[in-house]
């Protein structure tokens, strides 16, 4: 099969993998309907994070052809949806709503999906069958939903968005824009997208952004505030990551609000007496998207969202390498590639 391999920062090839097999009992092997990069490729991308010969992808939907002998809940033809972490879907983690934290799980960015073919841990537990074969025109939104719609949607539940509140986000990537589509589908009553490129406003306002602010760091905290009677939002959910932005998102949520984290914090260190008298709750970690995906499958068969419009670019496969260039000079919110 092809598959996209990073050799080494900055390095992406698509080429030669070896095919996927049934390696346990409790495998599927899947024939990829699409694919896509992921914000955090960019961190070996960009060299932050180590790579070397690393076989790329961790988003994942398509047709289960083959699967293991206690596999029950999946059969060959059903076409599947799964998120980044392989889970059990049994342990007491799992049973919680952590799917992401299972005492089993398994990173499939670790197997890496960006390939024609890719093989699916815990199949029973990790993968969620469409209600049928989707029309092509629902591929990009069930793409989403296995890790940005979900890692949004998780961002805003933690953040307890909804009826009567505020949400604030900061980051306009594919995760806050799908954060902000998350607080309107749970109901909140203002949604504040934190965003300086008209591009991302525009798509923010499609998703449901009712205000949209282009200030950063204290600037930002001071504009919220003007907006929520000096206090702070309900709710806020950070998807970016870095010091700056953890810290706007604690100063942005009022006292006894809710902050949801999904940006993966790279080197932040929180000042503990900011965090002791911020006086918040706070959730935040790799999504369990898991946990949503049944939910999200449904809305998107509904036709009720369409996360799908966050995707700006598509490609082949073949041409991974474009795709890489094109989110790391920010010329693409989210490349789907096409196997
Ligand atoms: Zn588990």
């Amino acid at each position: 099969m092809r598959g996209v391999v990073m050799h080494a920062p900055g390095d992406v090839r698509t080429e030669d993998r070896p095919d996927p097999t049934i390696e346990e009992p409790t495998d599927a092997v899947i024939r990829l309907a699409a694919t896509c990069i992921c914000g955090s490729d960019l961190w070996p991308y960009r060299g932050v994070e180590k790579v070397q010969d690393s076989a790329m992808g961790h988003e994942y939907i398509g047709v289960v052809e083959e699967v293991g002998a206690e596999v029950r809940t999946v059969k060959p033809g059903d076409f599947v949806v799964g998120s980044f972490w392989a889970s059990d879907n049994t342990c007491v983690i799992c049973r919680a709503g952590f799917q992401s934290r299972c005492v089993n799980a398994i990173p499939m960015g670790a197997i890496g999906t960006q390939a024609q073919l890719a093989r699916i841990p815990l199949a029973d537990g990790t993968l969620v069958a469409t209600p049928g074969t989707p029309p092509s025109d629902l591929i990009p939104s069930l793409m989403a939903a296995s890790d940005v719609l979900g890692t949004g949607w998780f961002g805003a539940t933690a953040a307890q968005a909804g009826p009567g509140k505020t949400t604030v986000v900061v980051g306009d990537g594919a995760v806050g824009l799908m954060a902000v589509l998350a607080a309107r589908e749970l109901g909140a009553e203002r949604i504040i997208a934190m965003s300086r490129n008209p591009q991302r406003q525009e798509l923010a306002r499609y998703f449901g952004a009712t205000d949209i602010l282009s200030q950063r760091g204290d600037e930002g905290v001071a504009a919220v505030k003007e907006l929520t009677d000096g206090v702070g939002a309900h709710s806020v959910v950070e998807a970016v990551g870095t010091q700056e932005s953890m810290l706007q998102a604690i100063h942005s949520t009022r006292s006894g609000g809710h902050m949801g984290f999904v940006g993966v914090t790279y080197e932040v260190a929180l000042p503990g007496m900011e965090l002791f008298f911020a006086e918040i709750n706070m959730l935040g970690g790799p999504a369990p998207v898991r946990r949503f995906l049944p939910d999200l499958i449904q809305r998107i068969w509904d036709r009720e969202i369409d996360p799908g419009r966050v995707f700006d670019l598509t490609l082949p496969l073949e041409e991974a390498a474009e795709g890489y260039r094109a989110m790391d000079e920010r010329r693409a919110v989210k490349v789907l590639l096409t196997p």
